[in-house]
C-alpha cells in the first residue's frame, strides 16, 4: 500500500499525544477510511460522517470484525455531528474531495467552518480538533483562507492553536490546523 503522505502521518502522531483507549473521537470526513481505522486503533468508539454513501462502503470494506462495535458509520454532513453524538475527545478533519472519487463533492468553506463553530464549545479540556487543509485546489483554496480568518477570532487563552506546514514546497502543499483546549474552567456540555 502507498505510504501516506508526511503530512497525513505527522498529524496522526499529533492526534495519538491526545487520544487513549478511553476515548470517544469523531471523524468528519470519512472518506476512503483510512483515518477511521487509524481513530478505531486508538480509541474507544469513533464515529465517522460522510455524504457519500460510496465512502461508507469503502471504509466497512476495511473494518475487522473485532473493529465494528467501536465504529459507527454514519450518512451524513458533519455540519449534523451533534445530532449523534455531544460528547467527545476531538474531531478530525482531512478536507477536500475524495481519492479516486468525484472531485466536484469536496468540502468547502461554509460548512466546514459552520460544523467547527459548533462543536468547538464541545472540546473537552486536552481535546481537539485536527484539520488537514488542501489549498492546492481552488475549493480548498478557498476554505484555507477562511479558516484562516476564522481561527484569528478564536479566544488563544482557552485554545491553542498549532499549524505544522512545508513552507518551502511549491503549490500550495497541505498543511495541519489543530486547536487543544488548554484551559478547564469555561463552560463544558
Ligand atoms: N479521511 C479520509 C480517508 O482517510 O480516506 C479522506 C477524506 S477525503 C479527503 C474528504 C471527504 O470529505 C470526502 O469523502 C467527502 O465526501 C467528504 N465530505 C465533504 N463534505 C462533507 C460534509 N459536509 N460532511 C461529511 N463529509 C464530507
Amino acid at each position: 500500500m502507498k505510504k501516506r503522505s508526511i503530512i497525513t502521518r505527522l498529524a496522526h502522531e499529533l492526534i495519538k499525544l491526545y487520544v487513549t483507549k478511553d476515548d470517544v473521537v469523531i471523524d468528519a470526513t470519512m472518506g476512503h477510511g483510512f483515518d477511521t481505522i487509524f481513530l478505531a486503533g486508538i480509541a474507544k468508539k469513533v464515529y465517522a460522517f460522510d455524504i457519500q454513501e460510496s465512502a461508507l462502503f469503502s471504509t466497512k470494506e476495511k473494518i475487522n470484525p473485532l473493529q465494528q462495535n467501536h465504529i459507527q458509520l454514519i450518512h451524513d454532513s458533519h455540519e449534523h455531528i451533534l445530532n449523534y453524538v455531544t460528547s467527545f475527545k476531538g474531531v478530525i478533519f482531512n478536507l477536500g474531495y475524495l481519492p479516486h472519487g468525484d472531485k466536484t463533492i469536496t468540502t468547502n468553506k461554509h460548512t466546514t467552518l459552520k460544523t467547527i463553530d459548533s462543536i468547538l464549545p464541545y472540546i473537552p479540556y486536552q481535546g481537539f480538533i485536527s484539520i488537514v487543509v488542501y489549498p492546492g485546489h481552488e475549493a480548498g483554496y478557498e476554505e484555507s483562507l477562511a479558516l484562516n480568518d476564522y481561527l484569528k477570532t478564536i479566544d488563544t487563552n482557552t485554545y491553542h492553536i498549532l499549524r505544522v506546514d512545508l513552507p518551502y514546497q511549491n503549490n500550495k502543499p497541505p498543511y495541519i490546523l489543530m486547536i487543544i483546549r488548554e484551559k478547564e474552567d469555561v463552560h463544558t456540555m
